[in-house]
Protein backbone atom coordinates (compact mmCIF):
# COMPACT_ATOMS: atom_id res chain seq x y z
CA UNK A 1 0.00 0.00 0.00
CA UNK A 2 3.01 2.38 1.00
CA UNK A 3 4.54 1.51 -2.33
CA UNK A 4 1.60 2.19 -4.59
CA UNK A 5 1.23 5.50 -2.95
CA UNK A 6 4.63 6.62 -3.05
CA UNK A 7 5.06 5.16 -6.42
CA UNK A 8 1.96 6.22 -7.98
CA UNK A 9 -0.22 8.18 -6.22
CA UNK A 10 1.35 11.00 -3.88
CA UNK A 11 4.02 12.09 -7.33
CA UNK A 12 0.80 13.14 -9.15
CA UNK A 13 -0.19 15.98 -6.62
CA UNK A 14 0.31 18.85 -5.26
CA UNK A 15 1.50 17.18 -1.39
CA UNK A 16 2.77 20.72 0.39
CA UNK A 17 -0.43 22.49 0.39
CA UNK A 18 -1.53 23.73 3.59
CA UNK A 19 -0.79 23.85 7.25
CA UNK A 20 -0.92 19.84 7.72
CA UNK A 21 -0.02 18.98 4.07
CA UNK A 22 -0.91 15.70 2.14
CA UNK A 23 2.57 14.89 2.28
CA UNK A 24 2.76 14.65 6.04
CA UNK A 25 0.27 11.89 5.31
CA UNK A 26 -1.79 12.95 9.06
CA UNK A 27 -4.59 11.78 9.71
CA UNK A 28 -6.23 14.99 8.28
CA UNK A 29 -5.15 17.76 6.10
CA UNK A 30 -5.23 21.47 7.04
CA UNK A 31 -5.47 24.55 5.13
CA UNK A 32 -6.16 27.95 6.92
CA UNK A 33 -8.27 26.67 10.39
CA UNK A 34 -10.06 24.01 8.32
CA UNK A 35 -9.89 20.61 9.00
CA UNK A 36 -10.93 18.30 6.21
CA UNK A 37 -10.47 14.27 5.64
CA UNK A 38 -12.04 11.16 3.75
CA UNK A 39 -12.26 7.66 4.32
CA UNK A 40 -13.73 4.75 1.45
CA UNK A 41 -15.62 1.88 3.84
CA UNK A 42 -15.53 -1.52 2.46
CA UNK A 43 -16.14 -3.84 5.47
CA UNK A 44 -17.08 -7.23 4.76
CA UNK A 45 -19.56 -8.68 6.21
CA UNK A 46 -21.67 -4.90 6.62
CA UNK A 47 -22.56 -6.02 9.89
CA UNK A 48 -20.89 -7.04 12.65
CA UNK A 49 -21.01 -7.51 16.23
CA UNK A 50 -21.15 -4.24 17.61
CA UNK A 51 -21.37 -2.35 13.97
CA UNK A 52 -21.79 -2.04 10.77
CA UNK A 53 -20.58 -0.29 7.45
CA UNK A 54 -22.77 2.83 8.63
CA UNK A 55 -21.61 3.78 12.40
CA UNK A 56 -17.98 2.59 11.10
CA UNK A 57 -18.38 5.48 8.18
CA UNK A 58 -19.00 8.08 10.42
CA UNK A 59 -16.81 7.18 13.28
CA UNK A 60 -13.92 6.53 10.67
CA UNK A 61 -14.24 10.39 9.51
CA UNK A 62 -15.33 12.15 12.93
CA UNK A 63 -12.12 10.62 14.15
CA UNK A 64 -9.98 11.35 11.63
CA UNK A 65 -10.83 15.08 12.36
CA UNK A 66 -10.95 15.11 16.20
CA UNK A 67 -7.33 13.47 16.51
CA UNK A 68 -6.05 16.63 14.96
CA UNK A 69 -7.70 18.33 17.74
CA UNK A 70 -10.46 19.83 15.50
CA UNK A 71 -13.89 20.14 16.15
CA UNK A 72 -15.85 17.76 13.03
CA UNK A 73 -19.02 20.09 11.65
CA UNK A 74 -19.80 18.52 8.58
CA UNK A 75 -20.27 15.06 6.66
CA UNK A 76 -20.36 14.10 3.01
CA UNK A 77 -21.68 10.61 2.13
CA UNK A 78 -21.28 8.91 -1.16
CA UNK A 79 -22.67 5.25 -1.50
CA UNK A 80 -21.98 3.16 -4.19
CA UNK A 81 -24.64 0.30 -3.79
CA UNK A 82 -24.69 -3.21 -6.38
CA UNK A 83 -27.28 -3.46 -8.08
CA UNK A 84 -29.66 -6.25 -6.09
CA UNK A 85 -28.96 -4.57 -2.83
CA UNK A 86 -31.88 -5.71 -0.57
CA UNK A 87 -33.86 -2.24 0.68
CA UNK A 88 -33.48 -3.54 4.37
CA UNK A 89 -29.63 -3.57 4.29
CA UNK A 90 -29.63 0.16 3.01
CA UNK A 91 -32.39 1.11 5.51
CA UNK A 92 -30.48 -0.45 8.57
CA UNK A 93 -27.57 1.05 6.99
CA UNK A 94 -29.16 4.42 6.63
CA UNK A 95 -30.65 4.22 10.19
CA UNK A 96 -27.14 3.38 12.07
CA UNK A 97 -25.62 6.21 10.15
CA UNK A 98 -28.60 8.73 11.36
CA UNK A 99 -27.89 7.52 15.17
CA UNK A 100 -24.12 7.41 14.54
CA UNK A 101 -24.32 11.57 13.56
CA UNK A 102 -26.76 12.22 15.68
CA UNK A 103 -24.72 11.07 18.54
CA UNK A 104 -21.36 12.45 17.62
CA UNK A 105 -23.45 15.75 16.95
CA UNK A 106 -22.14 15.75 13.39
CA UNK A 107 -24.41 16.01 10.37
CA UNK A 108 -24.32 14.67 7.04
CA UNK A 109 -24.65 17.87 4.70
CA UNK A 110 -23.90 16.46 1.33
CA UNK A 111 -23.88 13.30 -0.09
CA UNK A 112 -24.07 11.51 -3.55
CA UNK A 113 -25.57 8.08 -4.57
CA UNK A 114 -24.67 5.78 -7.78
CA UNK A 115 -26.06 2.28 -8.67
CA UNK A 116 -23.52 0.03 -10.30
CA UNK A 117 -24.47 -3.46 -11.95
CA UNK A 118 -24.31 -6.98 -9.97
CA UNK A 119 -20.75 -7.64 -9.52
CA UNK A 120 -19.25 -4.62 -10.00
CA UNK A 121 -19.18 -4.03 -6.27
CA UNK A 122 -19.35 -5.78 -3.00
CA UNK A 123 -22.71 -4.71 -2.29
CA UNK A 124 -22.02 -1.54 -0.57
CA UNK A 125 -19.45 1.30 -0.48
CA UNK A 126 -19.61 4.35 1.53
CA UNK A 127 -17.53 6.76 0.88
CA UNK A 128 -17.25 9.77 3.96
CA UNK A 129 -15.52 13.15 3.88
CA UNK A 130 -15.23 15.56 6.57
CA UNK A 131 -14.63 18.95 7.79
CA UNK A 132 -13.60 20.20 11.02
CA UNK A 133 -12.80 23.89 12.47
CA UNK A 134 -9.88 25.03 15.16
CA UNK A 135 -11.94 24.54 18.32
CA UNK A 136 -11.14 26.44 21.53
CA UNK A 137 -10.49 22.75 23.27
CA UNK A 138 -7.20 23.05 21.05
CA UNK A 139 -6.52 26.64 21.95
CA UNK A 140 -6.57 25.56 25.32
CA UNK A 141 -4.86 22.50 25.16
CA UNK A 142 -2.01 24.20 23.09
CA UNK A 143 -2.03 27.36 25.77
CA UNK A 144 -1.56 24.99 28.77
CA UNK A 145 1.27 23.26 26.33
CA UNK A 146 3.02 26.57 25.89
CA UNK A 147 3.37 27.00 29.59
CA UNK A 148 5.39 23.88 30.54
CA UNK A 149 7.51 23.55 27.31
CA UNK A 150 8.59 26.41 24.98
CA UNK A 151 7.50 24.81 21.99
CA UNK A 152 4.58 26.11 20.16
CA UNK A 153 2.32 24.15 17.86
CA UNK A 154 -0.45 24.69 16.13
CA UNK A 155 -2.46 21.13 15.12
CA UNK A 156 -1.59 17.71 17.10
CA UNK A 157 0.48 16.42 14.46
CA UNK A 158 2.27 13.04 14.39
CA UNK A 159 5.58 14.67 14.08
CA UNK A 160 5.14 16.74 17.71
CA UNK A 161 6.01 14.13 19.50
CA UNK A 162 9.31 14.65 21.90
CA UNK A 163 11.24 12.38 24.12
CA UNK A 164 9.89 12.50 27.41
CA UNK A 165 6.35 12.49 26.40
CA UNK A 166 4.11 9.63 27.90
CA UNK A 167 2.37 8.00 25.30
CA UNK A 168 -1.45 7.29 26.14
CA UNK A 169 -3.92 4.38 24.21
CA UNK A 170 -7.54 5.52 25.07
CA UNK A 171 -8.77 1.47 25.39
CA UNK A 172 -8.12 -2.16 24.84
CA UNK A 173 -6.81 -2.71 21.17
CA UNK A 174 -7.85 -5.26 18.27
CA UNK A 175 -11.52 -5.46 19.35
CA UNK A 176 -12.75 -3.99 16.18
CA UNK A 177 -10.45 -6.48 13.46
CA UNK A 178 -11.48 -9.67 16.09
CA UNK A 179 -15.32 -8.49 16.04
CA UNK A 180 -15.22 -8.57 12.15
CA UNK A 181 -13.56 -11.76 11.57
CA UNK A 182 -15.68 -13.49 14.03
CA UNK A 183 -18.30 -13.16 11.78
CA UNK A 184 -16.72 -13.68 8.59
CA UNK A 185 -17.68 -17.03 6.77
CA UNK A 186 -14.43 -19.69 7.30
CA UNK A 187 -13.22 -18.32 10.31
CA UNK A 188 -15.47 -20.18 12.67
CA UNK A 189 -14.31 -19.34 15.78
CA UNK A 190 -16.44 -18.17 18.70
CA UNK A 191 -15.88 -14.56 20.48
CA UNK A 192 -17.82 -12.39 22.55
CA UNK A 193 -16.01 -9.72 21.46
CA UNK A 194 -17.69 -6.82 19.90
CA UNK A 195 -16.44 -3.72 17.99
CA UNK A 196 -15.38 -0.68 19.46
CA UNK A 197 -16.41 1.41 16.45
CA UNK A 198 -17.26 4.88 18.06
CA UNK A 199 -16.65 8.50 17.39
CA UNK A 200 -14.07 9.80 19.90
CA UNK A 201 -14.82 13.75 19.43
CA UNK A 202 -16.57 14.17 22.56
CA UNK A 203 -14.17 12.42 24.91
CA UNK A 204 -10.94 13.70 23.18
CA UNK A 205 -12.68 17.79 23.99
CA UNK A 206 -12.34 16.90 27.54
CA UNK A 207 -8.78 15.60 27.30
CA UNK A 208 -7.78 18.52 25.40
CA UNK A 209 -9.38 20.86 28.49
CA UNK A 210 -6.88 19.18 30.49
CA UNK A 211 -4.10 20.11 28.03
CA UNK A 212 -0.42 18.82 27.45
CA UNK A 213 -1.37 17.06 24.19
CA UNK A 214 1.25 17.09 21.95
CA UNK A 215 -0.16 14.56 18.76
CA UNK A 216 -2.65 12.44 18.37
CA UNK A 217 -3.83 9.39 16.28
CA UNK A 218 -6.52 6.46 15.80
CA UNK A 219 -5.02 3.19 15.47
CA UNK A 220 -7.13 1.95 12.24
CA UNK A 221 -5.08 0.27 9.43
CA UNK A 222 -1.85 -1.63 10.88
CA UNK A 223 -3.29 -1.20 14.85
CA UNK A 224 -1.27 0.29 17.60
CA UNK A 225 2.16 -0.73 15.81
CA UNK A 226 1.61 1.55 12.68
CA UNK A 227 0.44 4.80 14.72
CA UNK A 228 3.62 4.09 17.08
CA UNK A 229 5.60 3.88 14.27
CA UNK A 230 4.42 6.41 12.77
CA UNK A 231 4.90 8.86 15.72
CA UNK A 232 8.84 7.83 15.63
CA UNK A 233 9.67 8.13 12.27
CA UNK A 234 8.04 11.32 11.88
CA UNK A 235 9.00 12.98 15.07
CA UNK A 236 12.46 11.39 14.85
CA UNK A 237 12.14 9.49 18.28
CA UNK A 238 12.45 6.02 19.90
CA UNK A 239 9.44 4.83 21.67
CA UNK A 240 9.37 2.42 24.45
CA UNK A 241 6.58 0.59 25.57
CA UNK A 242 5.27 -2.07 28.14
CA UNK A 243 3.46 -4.89 26.94
CA UNK A 244 1.87 -5.57 30.02
CA UNK A 245 0.06 -1.97 30.14
CA UNK A 246 -1.27 -2.52 27.00
CA UNK A 247 -5.10 -2.89 27.21
CA UNK A 248 -6.15 -6.36 25.61
CA UNK A 249 -9.61 -7.77 25.72
CA UNK A 250 -8.95 -11.65 27.38
CA UNK A 251 -11.61 -13.13 23.79
CA UNK A 252 -9.16 -10.79 21.36
CA UNK A 253 -5.98 -12.52 22.99
CA UNK A 254 -6.55 -15.97 22.65
CA UNK A 255 -8.40 -14.89 19.17
CA UNK A 256 -4.63 -13.91 18.10
CA UNK A 257 -2.88 -16.60 19.36
CA UNK A 258 -5.88 -19.06 17.64
CA UNK A 259 -4.97 -17.45 14.25
CA UNK A 260 -1.52 -16.37 14.64
CA UNK A 261 -2.18 -12.14 14.62
CA UNK A 262 -0.67 -9.62 16.83
CA UNK A 263 -3.31 -7.54 18.97
CA UNK A 264 -0.83 -4.76 18.22
CA UNK A 265 -1.27 -4.86 14.16
CA UNK A 266 -5.27 -5.03 14.48
CA UNK A 267 -7.47 -1.73 13.22
CA UNK A 268 -9.50 -0.31 16.19
CA UNK A 269 -12.45 1.93 15.06
CA UNK A 270 -12.76 3.54 18.46
CA UNK A 271 -9.77 4.05 19.65
CA UNK A 272 -6.86 7.45 20.53
CA UNK A 273 -3.11 6.92 21.14
CA UNK A 274 -1.65 9.94 22.54
CA UNK A 275 1.27 11.92 23.03
CA UNK A 276 0.93 13.62 26.44
CA UNK A 277 3.41 15.79 28.14
CA UNK A 278 4.77 13.97 31.11
CA UNK A 279 3.61 16.81 33.63
CA UNK A 280 -0.10 16.21 32.44
CA UNK A 281 -0.11 13.15 31.38
CA UNK A 282 -1.44 11.42 34.55
CA UNK A 283 -4.20 14.46 34.42
CA UNK A 284 -4.88 13.42 30.95
CA UNK A 285 -5.47 9.76 31.54
CA UNK A 286 -7.51 9.88 35.03
CA UNK A 287 -9.50 12.26 32.49
CA UNK A 288 -9.99 9.79 30.06
CA UNK A 289 -10.63 7.23 32.51
CA UNK A 290 -13.96 9.19 33.94
CA UNK A 291 -15.56 9.07 30.14
CA UNK A 292 -17.16 5.69 28.98
CA UNK A 293 -14.98 5.57 25.91
CA UNK A 294 -12.28 5.82 27.80
CA UNK A 295 -12.68 3.71 30.89
CA UNK A 296 -9.95 1.48 29.91
CA UNK A 297 -7.20 4.06 29.06
CA UNK A 298 -3.87 3.05 29.81
CA UNK A 299 -0.64 4.70 29.88
CA UNK A 300 1.54 2.21 27.91
CA UNK A 301 4.91 3.95 27.45
CA UNK A 302 6.74 7.09 26.86
CA UNK A 303 9.22 8.50 23.85
CA UNK A 304 12.55 8.69 23.96
CA UNK A 305 15.91 10.23 22.52
CA UNK A 306 17.93 6.56 23.72
CA UNK A 307 16.41 4.39 21.17
CA UNK A 308 14.89 4.11 17.62
CA UNK A 309 11.91 3.31 16.10
CA UNK A 310 9.35 0.91 18.74
CA UNK A 311 10.69 -1.52 21.53
CA UNK A 312 8.93 -3.37 24.10
CA UNK A 313 9.16 -5.07 26.87
CA UNK A 314 7.67 -8.48 26.96
CA UNK A 315 5.45 -9.66 29.84
CA UNK A 316 8.26 -12.21 30.49
CA UNK A 317 10.90 -9.38 30.45
CA UNK A 318 12.38 -9.77 27.09
CA UNK A 319 12.36 -6.80 24.94
CA UNK A 320 11.30 -6.56 21.34
CA UNK A 321 10.95 -4.37 17.90
CA UNK A 322 7.51 -3.40 17.24
CA UNK A 323 7.74 -3.10 13.15
CA UNK A 324 5.48 -1.44 11.11
CA UNK A 325 2.96 -4.33 9.95
CA UNK A 326 4.16 -5.40 6.56
CA UNK A 327 0.71 -6.72 5.34
CA UNK A 328 -2.45 -6.60 6.12
CA UNK A 329 -3.33 -9.09 8.72
CA UNK A 330 -6.96 -8.84 8.63
CA UNK A 331 -8.14 -7.28 5.40
CA UNK A 332 -11.40 -5.12 4.67
CA UNK A 333 -12.07 -4.68 8.31
CA UNK A 334 -13.29 -0.79 7.41
MG1 LIG B 1 -6.43 8.13 11.30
Amino acid sequence: MREMLETFILPKLKGDVGDVPLSALDDSGVIDDIVFTIDGHTVKPLFFPGGDIGSLSVAGTVNDIAVMGARPVALALSLVIEEGLESEVLEKVMDSIARASEKAGVPVMAGDTKVVERGAADKLIVTTSGIGVRSHWLDANIRILKKIRHTHIRWLKDSNVQAGDKIIVSGTVGDHGIAVLSCRDGYGFESDIVSDVCSLNHMIEKALAIGGIVAMKDPTRGGLANTLNEFAEKSGVGIEIDESLIPINPGVKTACGLLGIDPLEIGNEGKAVMAVAPEKADAVLECLRATPEGKDASIIGQASSEIKGVLMTTIIGGRRVVEPPIGDPVPRIC
